[in-house]
């Protein structure tokens, strides 16, 4: 069967490789959501000439969502001939802006030196058009079996995935008893397991001063020398502690194996982007925002409070020191076990198809696998596809086709052995469905 498996997969490389350029010439751009609704039916009536059960759901009033711009999430279902355990594979439809420096056209999936060109072409229109093609092989190679395969096509993922695979979680569409595994197929390359990501938490700090006169800055207060101060402390003592914080995570590249802290951005005082001269003044507000990137063995609240004490130790010491901090955005870190069956059966899949061991490796951003395993509890959840992460929104953004092609045959074989596999049989499902809490 094994066999059969990749053969199928092989004879199809043609309708792969179309498939992605199909996908591709969505512009499903994210700001703002541009072709959600084209992409999703897209995808839904190809699964539904297949036998697939499909389902459009809107993200309701997430952010974003208008009836210009609606929300629109494919979820299609293919049920086995009775019950058992049921394979999904997410990818998210949206793209980011395609930006400068191309030398194709970002939307008509140029082919060229056996690579797909276009955005979104490895993150990750190529790897839902792999997870696409595996799951027709299995069904055509293997009819009888017992379970059902899901294939979503969500939005928003690249702005926080709310409109989609979070709204579709919250509502009962990642949980079980309808989902047991979920394989993400965002680019990670196609020898490696993705356990899961770092944490995330987003906040602005803004301090305060006085207006004056700005030939007489001794009269008023500045907002932007206290960010300086608050800027000193990060430079002499923040960062290099940061940088001496080790994560055991298995993240790539190397250098995000400790913690990292971006300045996203800063501005204090007048807009200067406008044509004239500015008037004098001295300012009287200078905000921040940081992007603070966590370990596993960082609790959040140590993360917040590293910031808040730099603060107020400056209230105590700095004259004047007034300062408001605004939490944006938090996401905890997740990692799923390396010996959890869908990481196993990724991990027999690449050694089948590419005779070697699978890495195991953890995405230094997040992506949705903290839905599915925060709102959803479901734990057996990794991300597996094709494409390199260093591609993903640049300029040239290209998928090997090579790549997708043994990416889709270690998705076939994964979903073959979690179907068939004796532990994830429906009676130990039952057992375990009470993680639900
Ligand atoms: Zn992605």
């Amino acid at each position: 069967m094994r066999d059969e498996l990749r053969q199928s997969v092989e004879s199809k490389v043609e309708e792969l490789v179309a498939l992605t350029r199909d996908l591709i010439a969505f512009p499903t751009i994210n700001p703002p959501g541009e072709a959600y609704r084209p992409c999703a039916e897209f995808i839904g009536e190809r699964l539904k000439r297949k036998g697939f059960q499909v389902e459009y759901v809107r993200g309701e009033s997430t952010p974003g969502d208008s009836d210009r711009y609606p929300r629109i999430n494919v979820i299609c279902r293919y049920e086995g001939r009775g019950p058992g355990p049921c394979v999904h594979f997410n990818s998210h439809i949206d793209v980011v802006e395609v930006g400068y420096g191309w030398t194709v056209d970002p939307f008509a999936g140029v082919v060229k030196d056996g690579k797909v060109f276009g955005r979104g072409a490895c993150d990750m229109k190529g790897g839902l058009a792999s997870s696409i093609i595996a799951a027709e092989s299995l069904i055509e190679c293997f009819p009888e079996f017992y379970g059902a395969i899901e294939i979503s096509g969500t939005v928003d993922e690249e702005s926080g995935g709310l409109g989609g695979v979070a709204y579709l979680a919250r509502h009962g569409y990642f949980s079980k008893p309808r989902v047991d595994h979920v394989i993400i197929p965002e680019p990670l390359h196609k020898d490696q397991v993705c356990l899961g990501h770092r944490g995330v938490w987003w906040s602005e700090i803004e301090t305060r001063g006085s207006i004056a006169h700005g030939s007489m800055p001794f009269l008023g207060d500045s907002a932007i020398r206290h960010m300086g101060a608050f800027l000193n402390v990060l430079e002499d003592e923040l960062y290099p502690a940061l940088s001496k914080k080790q994560t055991q995570m298995p993240v790539i590249p190397p250098g995000a194996r400790s913690s990292t802290l971006n300045i996203n951005s800063l501005h204090g005082g007048q807009d200067e982007r406008h044509d004239g001269l500015p008037s004098p003044c001295v300012a009287d507000s200078c905000r921040i925002v940081l992007d603070r990137r966590f370990l596993i063995e960082e609790p959040l609240e140590d993360v917040k409070q590293e910031i808040v004490e730099i603060l107020e130790n400056l209230r105590k010491t700095r004259r004047n020191f007034e300062y408001e901090l605004k939490d944006l955005l938090e996401v905890l870190p997740v990692m799923a076990d390396k010996d959890s069956p869908v990481a196993r059966a990724v991990a027999d899949g690449i050694k089948d198809v590419l005779q070697k061991d699978a890495s195991y490796v953890v995405s230094p951003g997040t992506y949705d696998q903290k839905h599915i395993t925060r709102l959803g509890h479901l734990h057996d959840c990794i991300a597996y596809g094709p494409g390199k992460l260093e591609m993903a929104h640049r300029p040239d953004e290209f998928v090997g086709i090579e790549d997708l092609v043994d990416s889709a045959k270690v998705m076939a074989l994964a979903a073959y052995s979690l179907l068939t596999e004796p532990d994830a049989s429906p009676i130990t499902r039952t057992q375990s469905d009470h993680v639900h809490s």
